[in-house]
């Protein structure tokens, strides 16, 4: 099978999915008011894969069956292969003005990593490598939407997993059957789980198991239509506003939900480790996880960062302050983080290494710099945008206003130094989505949190950096006098 086209996702959705929002089951998350438009630009997605003049950016043929398949599934051998997946993966970024970090090919690139290294999961039992590469290779070849799930529930983190009041309130294995493994309890998030056709099961950065908790150290993938997989969402952020009004709110809700699994079978070809506390704990270093995954945030990050930058220069100019020097000061900082990450994503590719199996390594340590930077970075952009507008964020009328009797003293009041009444506000409620309506400050958030907890993240860094070379350096010198 071919790369799908959007129609092609949306019926994949069509299914017996458990989606649940404000106390109701979803029946079709294609229909549903909540759900409907981010599928849609979602779909627009998969359409990209078909637009004549991107076909070479967005596909390659497959090794296996020679149809034009995902760019982001490509397992990169060469350095023109990872260039190649960054000019797709920016595509789609830039589709969805970078802030759907979900978009497919997040997985996408994650699987394949992993099936990269499939002596690791082979540890586990010589069945396990063969199935993530398996599983690989199916996701290509039927051009699937992954959500993934590494968290337990947020209950009490003072206690390990099978200290909690329940030994299934994290996920677990319950028992096994000749078909597979039944699991019951919770994971924390599933960001996209309405919009995915398969759920991930995988370890977190540092959130490890101890000692004999092996019953959670599983790593697994199902279909979200899974018999006994049930997902609850948060609150909408696309409660059927008009576009003019919301455009990224009405657009670009992910949806973040909870994933609950309520005696659900996992079957044993899709196991790809299990009951290895060990094994489970190295996954993410052992197998080199931000290598690649850390590609497609990064190419997120600078899609996001320009749309920001983007916005946040014509804010300047249509109100007339881009000749102030602070106001200058702020835009070129907003420049700089764009810059460096641009330059973190081309060292990487730069100095990429081959693993074991030949397959090309991004290199971590400017992945590193951009994974634990932007946690800081993003809020950050988003309050020069707050000092950039003002008050003038508050001068956002809907569109009905500006089509009722108010409307005319709207264009001759609301003008800018350069735009009318409406186009001005156009912008600025652009940039409300970004600094204030709720889909901004989710975006805030998950860029803290989607990558794992910044401060034990950025601690990490300097636990596991060698630190030798500088150290050596300042004893040699204070060997001088
Ligand atoms: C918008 C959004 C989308 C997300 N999407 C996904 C997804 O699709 N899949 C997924 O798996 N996860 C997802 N996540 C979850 C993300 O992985 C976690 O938020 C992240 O790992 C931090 O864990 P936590 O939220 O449980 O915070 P906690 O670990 O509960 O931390 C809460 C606070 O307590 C502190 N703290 C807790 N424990 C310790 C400790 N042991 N030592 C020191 N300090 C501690 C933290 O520093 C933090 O300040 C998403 C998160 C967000 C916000």
């Amino acid at each position: 099978m071919a790369v799908r086209t959007g129609e092609e996702y949306l019926e994949g959705l069509r299914d017996s999915r458990e989606i649940w929002y404000a106390g109701e089951r979803v029946q079709d998350v294609t229909t549903h008011p909540a759900l409907k438009n981010a599928a849609q630009s979602l779909a627009r997605l998969y359409d990209l894969q078909h637009q004549p003049d991107l076909k070479d950016v967005m596909t390659y043929p497959s090794p296996t069956s020679g149809a034009r398949v995902g760019m982001s599934y490509i397992m990169p051998r060469t350095a023109d292969d990872l260039v190649k997946r960054r000019h797709m993966m920016k595509v789609w970024a830039d589709a969805t003005c970078g802030m759907m970090g979900r978009t497919p090919d997040f997985l996408n690139v994650s699987v394949m990593g992993f099936a990269s290294h499939r002596e690791f999961f082979a540890q586990c039992g010589p069945q396990y490598g063969e199935n993530i590469w398996r599983y690989y290779e199916y996701i290509r070849e039927h051009d699937l939407c992954l959500t993934h799930t590494l968290v337990p529930p947020q209950i009490d983190r003072s206690k390990a997993a099978s200290e909690q009041a329940d030994p299934y309130l994290v996920l677990g294995v319950v028992r096994e059957t000749g078909a597979g493994v039944i699991v019951r309890g919770a994971r924390m998030l599933a960001t996209l789980a309405p919009f995915a056709d398969e759920i991930a099961v995988y370890p977190s950065t540092f959130r490890g198991f101890q000692g004999d908790e092996q019953r959670y150290a599983t790593m697994f993938a199902i279909p979200v239509a899974t018999p006994g997989l049930k997902f609850i969402c948060r609150e909408g952020f696309d409660l059927d506003r008009p576009l003019w009004d919301h455009p990224l709110g009405s657009r670009f809700d992910e949806m973040d939900c909870v994933a609950i699994f309520d005696d659900v079978l996992v079957p044993w070809e899709r196991m790809f480790l299990y009951n290895n506390v060990e094994l489970y704990n190295r996954t993410f270093g052992a197998t080199r996880h931000l290598a690649h995954i850390g590609h497609q945030v990064a190419v997120k990050n600078i899609a996001k960062t320009e749309f920001v930058l983007g916005v946040a220069c014509l804010i300047a100019e249509t109100i007339g302050i881009k000749e102030f020097l602070h106001v200058q000061e702020k835009l070129g900082e907003l420049v700089t983080y764009l810059e460096t990450i641009k330059a973190c994503v081309r060292a990487a590719e730069v100095d990429a290494e081959p693993n074991a199996a030949g397959v090309l390594e991004l290199a971590q340590a400017p992945l590193h710099t951009v994974r634990l930077m932007f946690p800081y970075w993003y809020p950050r952009m988003v309050e020069l945008l707050q000092t950039l507008g003002a008050g003038g964020f508050m001068m956002t009328p809907s569109q009905r206003d500006l089509e009722s009797p108010v409307g005319p003293l709207i264009e001759r009041y609301y003008q800018g130094a350069n735009a009318a009444g409406s186009d001005r506000v156009k912008l600025f409620k652009l940039a409300w989505d970004l600094v204030g309506d709720a889909i901004g400050s989710r975006q805030v958030l998950y860029e803290r949190f989607f990558s794992g907890d910044p401060v034990r993240n950025m601690a990490l860094r300097y636990v596991t950096y060698d630190k030798a070379a500088v150290t050596d350096k300042v004893k040699a010198f204070l060997e001088t006098y």
